[in-house]
């Protein structure tokens, strides 16, 4: 059995024939750019987030950017970043010349610690040298964020949220889903995401309607609605191609229906059969996550190294999700932020390790997952 970390081809041989029928429409009418399957499919997930707007773009990295760019974020603001993350998180603030200040992660949910986030928000505040604007939640592995405790203290310090909803589309607290917690929710449409496209994809959600028609316009090289001629801001090229708006839209009922349940059943499964073995990702109550990411915790780095060597040996892929925290990261250490203490990250970055998962995967390749994870650690037969 050769069992794949993430195997997109089954998703496509399912909806083989929605898909190929959308994507020969598009080339059939050659509007390749800002045909009408982009309004359609934002119009869609836009009803599906709970947020007025959706505003697609080229990739997750670009709606971050848009965002940041939209509040006319800068240099001498300062944006709160979980340290444990994907890298686009913190260097999209970056790029548009703010200060990112790095916050501790729970152990247990690997999402920001709103504790360790008003602390950072306090000393941020004494020291007078930035101005606190934005907070950047990511909703990692696909469970939402707290973003009950972080909508409070974004109220208290008045900062607005930028839900990074890159790996948690879908996911939801209660009766709501994610990328509709912050002001502004994005998620990419990378193929391996949770909703992914056939290359790079992201959009933006929000409830604004002047910050929509600013993001429009800023996704388009300033063009504002009327006049394709009159620019009034600086902008650049940043749309979401009409092939992968088609792709998505065939894609759109399938993960709406059935991914997301399955992906679960998949989760819950490894859970059952791992929790008294490993540390299983805890999903807190009323959450749902995507679960872009099966992500277990072992004792230390020496036990996790040697549990991805023997699942290799097995034929079985496993990852490293994340090996660095972004204060430890290269091009941040380069900029020279005074980097704080991330006891968490500095644990989780040594004992995590992701499993295969998808939502096509068998009972039968779970079950093969586990027993390997179980016969390494000795835990005998299952
Ligand atoms: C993937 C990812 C991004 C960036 O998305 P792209 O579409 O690859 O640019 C941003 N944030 C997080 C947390 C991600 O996982």
């Amino acid at each position: 059995m050769k069992i794949k970390f993430r195997d997109l081809s089954i998703q496509y041989e399912t909806i083989k024939h929605e898909i190929d029928k959308s994507i020969a429409e598009v080339v059939s009418s050659s509007n390749f750019i800002l045909g009408p399957q982009v309004s359609e499919l934002e119009g869609k997930l836009a009803e599906y987030v709970g947020m007025k707007h959706c505003i697609s773009c080229a990739s997750g990295t670009d709606a971050l950017v848009l965002s940041l760019m939209g509040w006319g974020i800068g240099k001498g603001d300062a944006v709160f970043v979980p340290d444990f993350t994907y890298i686009a998180s913190a260097s999209s603030a970056m790029l548009c010349g703010a200060t990112i200040v790095l916050v501790d992660v729970e152990e247990k949910t690997f999402n920001i610690d709103p504790v360790a986030l008003e602390k950072a928000i306090t000393k941020t505040v004494e020291n007078g040298k930035l101005n606190p604007k934005v907070i950047i939640p990511v909703d990692l592995f696909g469970l939402p964020a707290d973003h009950v405790s972080i909508r409070k203290i974004a109220d208290r310090y008045s900062l607005k949220v930028l839900e990074d909803g890159a790996q948690g589309f879908g996911g939801m607290i209660g009766d709501r889903r994610a990328c509709s917690f912050g002001d502004v929710g994005i998620t990419s449409f990378f193929p391996a995401k949770p909703f992914g496209c056939y290359g790079d994809g992201g959009a933006i959600f929000t409830n604004d309607d002047e910050f929509s028609d600013t993001i429009r316009s800023l996704r388009a090289n300033g063009h504002v609605k009327d006049d394709k001629y009159d620019n009034v801001v600086v902008g650049f090229n940043s749309r979401l191609d009409t092939l992968q708006a088609a792709v998505l839209l065939a894609k759109f009922d399938n993960f709406k229906y059935k991914e997301i349940i399955d992906v679960n059943k998949v989760a819950a499964y490894y859970t059952k059969f791992l929790k008294d073995v490993v540390i299983t990702p805890t999903i807190p109550e009323g959450y749902l996550s995507s679960w872009a990411q099966y992500t277990i915790l072992l004792k230390n780095e020496v036990e996790r190294n040697g549990l991805k060597e023997y699942l290799a040996s097995k034929d079985i892929p496993s990852m490293v999700y994340y090996p660095k925290g972004i204060h430890q990261q290269t091009v941040i250490k380069k900029a020279g932020f005074n980097v704080g203490e991330y006891p968490n990250t500095e644990k989780l970055i040594q004992r995590c390790l992701s499993l295969p998962l998808y939502p096509y995967m068998t009972e039968e390749e779970v079950f093969c997952v586990i027993k390997v994870v179980k016969e390494y650690l000795k835990f005998g037969e299952i």
